[in-house]
């Protein structure tokens, strides 16, 4: 029998039950581990004050690890499985037990509040409608609907519940629902559906500001071995099952020939016209993901859902989110260098979609526009602040001040080897201007879009 004084012991405050206990070792046994376990579990039930009886704790399965075996028996309850009462003993390699997890509840207060509870169960068909409208706002059933009864722990108390299982497509899901017996609350619910960590390869933010040059060529989007170390491989969070650009913030299906990967490997180069939804994905997914760092998630989230991009939906050198109803999309376009090649132009379009999921509507005349432009300006800078070098880290107020003193020139030069030229990049109507030269937003800080101030002419994203 285990002595817990000899043990480790992690105690359960409020039933005074050893939850966890460790540091112990017994002597090797011969057997299958679930016959080692149960004759363990046998012996040490009063020590471990499981109250339980042992045909209540039943088998479930054994789960294999690099140092050993887990046997796992999960507590019943009039011949139904408690949600989350679990034992696990735990065997090394050499069939030596030296760890046990109890998650049982004590059986005194399954009696006093199981009983009553179950008596007043709602009609089968009744459950049934609560799961239909569930379905309904998932998305599509795409598999059949699996339930089983269950007691559903919470804070102390015990309810009986339809454990519901089923899959959704459009968006794809995978769900579990917990739905009181008595008055058909869906208690608890999760989408368990396992999305995929793809591979893909970006630039962080552009070229111009990776390799710190100002003298990169387009080329026709082609590719040249100047970008080759401006390359990074990055991790593609979430993928959804089917092997798109597709996850819980992004979706880049909406682009014509859109990039599939059953491995969920996305490794091209620029001159590759799926590069640029890797771009499009893994620059908005990061940027969301770190927005809900802030505390800005779930009920509280900014844009915390998919949206849509098509990342060559116009052959003009302009880019845009689009607010109107059923949208709320946005579009890169291919004029001069690709847009989506460049993550600040990416997260600018992504700073309008943001204002305008916090206000709808938001920045539609003259000094709110501005406004809007300079938040994704902001947005986008901020971002990759820390990727460029100090001189890249020209300060608003000495840039003003330079512009100033150059004043506009025709936006039909060249745009390269001249510093002061980068704040003419912009021609009319033309968002995100620029010809050939890669050098654009990519060192433009935080103040490009305040030239559109009072300049209603100007086309933006
Ligand atoms: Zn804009």
């Amino acid at each position: 029998m285990l002595d817990l004084k000899n043990c480790k012991v992690r105690w359960d405050r409020d039933n005074y039950v050893p939850k966890k206990v460790y540091g112990f070792e017994t002597a090797p046994r011969k057997g299958k581990p679930q016959e080692i376990a149960e004759a363990f579990l046998r012996e040490n039930l009063q020590v471990l004050k499981i109250t339980a009886p042992m045909e209540d704790l039943r088998f479930e399965q054994v789960t294999e690890s690099l140092g050993g075996k887990a046997v796992l028996f999960q507590q019943h309850y009039d011949d139904t499985p408690i949600h989350g009462a679990w034992v696990a003993i735990h065997l090394n390699n050499e069939n030596r037990i030296f760890m046990v997890m109890n998650d049982t509840v004590p059986a005194v207060s399954l009696e006093k509040r199981v009983g009553k509870r179950a008596k007043a169960a709602l009609a089968e068909g009744e459950i049934d409608l609560v799961i239909a409208a569930k379905i309904k706002e998932y998305g599509t059933l795409a598999t059949e609907i699996v339930k089983e009864r269950m007691i559903y722990t919470m804070k102390g108390s015990f309810r009986p519940v339809w454990k519901v299982k089923f899959g959704t497509q459009q968006p794809a899901g995978s769900w579990i629902l917990f739905i009181d017996q008595a008055n058909g609350h869906v208690i608890d619910e999760r989408n368990v559906l396992r999305k995929a960590l793809g591979k893909g390869r970006v630039f962080i933010p552009n070229p111009v500001v990776a390799l710190n040059r100002d003298d990169l060529l387009d080329q026709k989007d082609g590719d040249q071995t100047v970008f080759v170390p401006a390359y990074r491989t990055v991790q593609l969070k979430d993928l959804e099952p089917g092997g798109n650009l597709k996850g819980p913030y992004v979706d880049t299906t909406k682009t014509r020939n859109c990039a599939s990967s059953e491995t969920f490997e996305f490794v091209y180069s620029r001159a590759d016209e799926r590069f640029e939804e890797v771009m499009a994905y893994y620059h908005i997914d990061s940027v969301q993901r770190y927005i809900q760092s802030l505390g800005f998630k779930d009920a509280k989230g900014i844009l915390n859902r998919q949206i849509r991009v098509n990342v060559h939906g116009t052959r003009e050198d302009n880019s845009y989110y689009d607010p109107s109803p059923g949208r709320h999309d946005i579009t890169f376009g291919d004029g001069g260098v690709d847009d989506a090649e460049d993550a600040e132009v990416i997260i600018h379009e992504y700073g309008h979609a943001i204002q305008d999921a916090i206000i709808p509507g938001y920045g539609q005349k003259t000094e709110g526009r501005a406004m809007g432009e300079g938040f994704g300006d902001y947005l986008a800078g901020t971002s990759y602040y820390r990727y460029k070098t100090a001189a890249r880290k020209v300060k608003l107020a000495a840039k003003a001040a330079r512009r100033q003193e150059v004043g506009h020139r025709d936006p039909g030069e060249p745009l390269l080897s001249q510093p002061v030229r980068r704040f003419q990049g912009r021609r009319r109507g033309d968002h995100h201007g620029r010809k050939e030269p890669l050098r654009r937003q990519a060192d433009q800080g935080v103040d490009q879009d305040l030239q559109d101030e009072g300049d209603p002419g100007v086309a933006c994203g």
